[in-house]
């Protein structure tokens, strides 16, 4: 079974390119930032407490993340899986690692879209005027970057050390082209 970790920072198209791939392929797919803005959104209990934290930049608690996470991956035993937004942390990847074992699922690996950090902001910055994301302003986008570097880029060299990572070019071609390349490499692994 396939269990494929889309990766990048901030703006570097894990959402644009998840809906192609998903078009092509059966993946059961999670992204955790779109269960959290569904759960703020509907103002549950969890949506109140992610609310403050996402708009400021900062990370969701690995708790609660890793708890949405194994239920959705136990809920889909016999499918590939797609997770995108997670894990943003090394202790994430570590609780991945456990639920894929005691589920017999085999190892993950991870896709990086690799997109300078300048691109990243004017991307972030147009998206704003088209989505009206709260975190998507500049102060915000710069404490998600801050927070990138600081506890999820670890994440990509745990992957490197198990020789579980591959990575593409996410800047230059336009979505279409770079999902070609994405593609491909999804059929290879
Ligand atoms: P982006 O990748 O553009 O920053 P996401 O939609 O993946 O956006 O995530 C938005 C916000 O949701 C993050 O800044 C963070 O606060 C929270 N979040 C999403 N996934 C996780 C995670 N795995 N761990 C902790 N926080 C998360």
């Amino acid at each position: 079974m396939k269990n494929i970790i889309l990766f990048g920072a901030p703006g570097a198209g894990k959402g644009t390119q998840s809906a192609i791939i998903r078009e092509k392929f059966a993946f059961a797919y999670i992204s955790t930032g779109e269960i959290l803005r569904s759960e703020i959104k509907k103002q549950t209990e969890l949506g109140k407490q992610a609310e403050e934290i996402i708009n400021k930049g900062q990370l969701v608690s690995d708790e609660i993340i890793v708890g949405m996470i194994q239920s959705f991956i136990e809920s889909h035993p016999n499918e590939d899986l797609l997770l995108d937004g997670f894990p943003r942390t090394e202790q994430q990847a570590r609780a991945l690692d456990g639920i894929l074992a005691s589920q017999n699922r085999g190892n993950a690996t991870v896709i990086e879209l690799k997109v300078d950090k300048e691109v990243l902001m004017q991307r972030l910055l147009k998206r704003a005027e088209i989505e009206g994301r709260k975190d998507d302003n500049e102060t915000t986008i710069k404490e998600r970057f801050a927070q990138y570097e600081a506890k999820t880029a670890a994440v990509a060299d745990y992957y490197k050390a198990k020789n579980a990572y591959v990575e593409l070019d996410g800047e230059h071609g336009t979505p279409e082209q770079i999902s070609v390349l994405l593609c491909k490499t999804i059929e290879n692994l």
